[in-house]
């Protein structure tokens, strides 16, 4: 058995759930939403609760192990978690393929979904961060828009789902498409993926990292991430981007120089923008970062003042006291 989510960072199970994270293989098998079954957790009164048991489904009441999950630690400490693990699949096979523009990769995205692949990782590299990923990782590939991919299955089944994915790759003008069964060259091209933020970094020394995600439906995907690459040209920033393109989400990752207050300044107006194009594409301000304090301007644009409301009530009715990282998410 294994458990599926894989946030790309060393990240405690607390924390995962406490972020709603997700990752790589969400496309197939879910974000920590899908794969916590049960959660015991201490509120802000001292109880200790538990908020489901191990039956796989339950119309028992409020589903508080879902109000838990990506609360950010606001509304209780979680302390043990049940979790749903996923059978380790008989055959996997992983792939790159490169595609003209960033466009196509993310229409091969759509067409191989929707044709019924049950991809379990589909990731895209803007040519940046292949770049980034090519002299970090020492790779050879072409810098162009990528996708990395990776099939869960039986011998026979990766097999025909690869070669379904090549035929629609080829059909947008992508390709050709590489993929390996064997372990040491699958492991190769994910670990670059794994460092694909520290290769990113390298792209411009001495500046820090401002990492945003954001995630529309995935029929806008292309068109949200091709706007958002013009835009920090014209910006005159370096920000790759890589992207979890089966849910249609994706980062961008901005190389700021701290110490100067006009890149800030133009940075902020970047990253505004991007939420405002994920909202109007009925997006969301982040799919996997969480809110914390950056994106709390952000929510009432997404949900509306009464869902707003609401939250606030929830809140203070758990943790009258704002004991519980006071200040993230809502403030009271
Ligand atoms: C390089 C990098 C790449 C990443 N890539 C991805 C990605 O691809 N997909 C993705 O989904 N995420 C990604 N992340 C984000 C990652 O998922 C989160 O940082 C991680 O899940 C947080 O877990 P943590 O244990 O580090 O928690 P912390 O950072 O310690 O805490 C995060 C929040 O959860 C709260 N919290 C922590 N533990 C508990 C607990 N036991 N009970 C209640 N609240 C708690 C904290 O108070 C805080 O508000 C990435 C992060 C990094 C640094």
């Amino acid at each position: 058995m294994f458990f599926p989510i894989d946030p790309g960072a060393d990240a405690s199970l607390g924390g995962m759930a406490a972020t709603r994270c997700s990752g790589t293989n969400a496309v197939r098998y879910g974000t920590m939403r899908d794969n916590v079954l049960a959660l015991k957790v201490v509120l802000a009164n001292g109880e200790v609760i538990s908020t489901a048991r191990r039956a796989k489904k339950s119309s028992a009441g409020y589903d508080l192990t879902r109000l838990m999950i990506g609360s950010e630690g606001t509304l209780g400490i979680i302390t043990e978690l049940t979790l749903r693990l996923s059978g380790i699949p008989e055959a996997i096979s992983s792939g790159i393929c490169p595609f003209p523009s960033v466009e196509a990769a993310c229409n091969a995205t759509i067409l191989a979904i929707q044709s019924g692949i049950p991809v379990a990782r589909i990731e895209l590299l803007d040519a940046l961060q292949v770049k980034a990923c090519n002299a970090y990782s020492n790779l050879t590939l072409p810098e162009t828009p990528m996708l990395f991919l990776e099939f869960h299955g039986t011998e026979a089944s990766v097999a025909e789902q690869s070669q379904r994915f090549g035929e629609i790759a080829g059909e947008l003008g992508g390709g050709p498409f590489d993929w390996a069964t064997r372990a040491e060259d699958r492991t190769r091209l994910w670990q670059a993926r794994h460092d694909a933020y520290w290769a990113a970094r390298r792209l411009r020394p001495g500046t820090q990292a401002l990492s945003s995600d954001v995630c529309v439906p995935i029929s806008r995907l292309a068109e949200c991430v091709t706007a958002t690459q013009r835009d920090a040209a014209e910006s005159r920033f370096i920000a790759p981007i890589v992207g979890h393109v089966g849910d249609g989400n994706f980062h961008m990752l901005l190389m700021v120089d701290l110490a100067d207050p006009d890149e800030i300044k133009r940075a902020e107006a970047l990253l505004e923008r991007l939420v405002d194009r994920a909202l109007a594409m009925d997006g969301t301000c982040t799919g996997e970062h969480g809110i914390g304090q950056g994106k709390m301007k952000y929510l009432a644009a997404e949900h509306g003042e009464p869902a707003l409301a609401a939250m606030r009530a929830i809140k203070r009715a758990l943790d009258p006291l704002d004991i519980f990282n006071p200040g993230k998410i809502i403030s009271l």
